[in-house]
């Protein structure tokens, strides 16, 4: 489905279905310029994805060969069908910490590191293993494509737009959301969502992810935004107000952990996480699609890191496996 946001810019939205998965739809945004195309975020590297995606860009006579593919991040669902352009002729840009990530993990490595630390916090190993058929995984794209590496506050012209890479670490450590001054119009990817949390999970490469997250939003907080596109979902304007009530349901988060360590001393995340409140329709834990269950505990985990840090809770390894008591 192909959507006009925007005059003047022009700016399309093209809805990518992401079939069997909570976030519905990813947002592939098109910005038709004089001579090339910008496109920010693909889809998930899987046939349902490539068609809404390619025919929405031939409804727009869109030549590949001539589009800049801007991925605001390395996950799956934003830089799937990378490779699609690339062998189109499409020129790509990313910031240059999420590409390095890419590179890095192509081994398997990454998800290895993840797997190990998800069994030390309590995630019992039938269900780690079932997580090799994560969407995450099954429909990534092949990392060695070549890219333009952008940095913090790097200002491209795409689109016959001047356009600002804002650096925000947090939902992973090289997103980016764009930003166009001139128009007020914010892409901010899945760093701000609308009417579903943004994940923020613990990373191998970046410690303190929500307390990183926590300042990424306040660096955002003073854009004058009319029209704001965020990666999944419905967009908006009052960005202010939603940068406040994120940050109000991690600091309900944050208590709400600390109040199950405290009545659970020397439980594992993964017995914390299942007490948790999740907004799963009233489902129970032991119903929990198991691929929720890992975005749950990785959930939990930045809460525990961030308390971590701050010495309100204490971890100890007892047996190979890590518990949370109060300090
Ligand atoms: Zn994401
Ligand atoms: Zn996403």
């Amino acid at each position: 489905m192909i959507q006009k946001l925007h005059e003047q810019p022009d700016i399309f939205q093209i809805q990518v279905p992401l079939p069997d998965n909570p976030l519905k739809y990813l947002n592939s945004y098109v910005l038709p310029g004089k001579e090339r195309t910008l496109v920010v975020d693909t889809g998930f590297k899987r046939p349902e994805c490539r068609n809404a995606l390619m025919t929405g860009l031939k409804e727009l006579a869109v030549d590949l060969s001539k589009v800049d593919l801007f991925l605001t991040h390395l996950h799956a669902d934003h830089s799937g069908l990378v490779n699609d352009f690339v062998a189109a002729g499409a020129t790509v840009y990313m910031h240059q910490i999420d590409y390095q990530y890419l590179q890095d993990g192509a081994d398997g490595s990454m998800w290895a590191a993840t797997e190990k630390r998800y069994a030390q916090e309590g995630m019992p190993g039938d269900v780690i293993r079932t997580q090799a058929a994560n969407q995450a995984r099954k429909f990534a794209p092949d990392p060695h494509f070549p890219a333009i590496l952008v940095q913090d506050r790097q200002i491209l012209h795409l689109a016959d737009q001047y356009i600002h890479v804002i650096h925000t670490p947090g939902h992973t450590k090289g997103l980016c959301c764009l930003y166009i001054p001139e128009h007020e119009i914010f892409f901010s990817s899945d760093h701000i969502l609308f009417d579903i949390t943004p994940n923020i999970t613990i990373w191998n490469n970046m410690q303190h992810a929500l307390h990183t997250y926590l300042e990424s939003l306040d660096k955002v907080r003073n854009f004058p935004v009319k029209l704001a596109l965020p990666g999944h979902r419905k967009g908006d304007t009052s960005v202010v107000e939603r940068i406040d009530s994120i940050k109000a349901h991690h600091r309900h988060r944050l208590t709400e952990t600390c109040q199950l360590v405290r009545t659970m001393p020397e439980a594992t995340a993964f017995e914390i996480a299942a007490h948790m409140t999740w907004s799963m329709r009233g489902k129970r834990w032991e119903d929990f699609p198991i691929t929720q269950k890992w975005f749950a505990l990785g959930e939990c985990l930045s809460h525990l890191e961030y308390l971590l840090d701050e010495g309100t809770i204490q971890c100890r390894d007892i047996d190979g496996l890590h518990r949370y008591r109060m300090r």
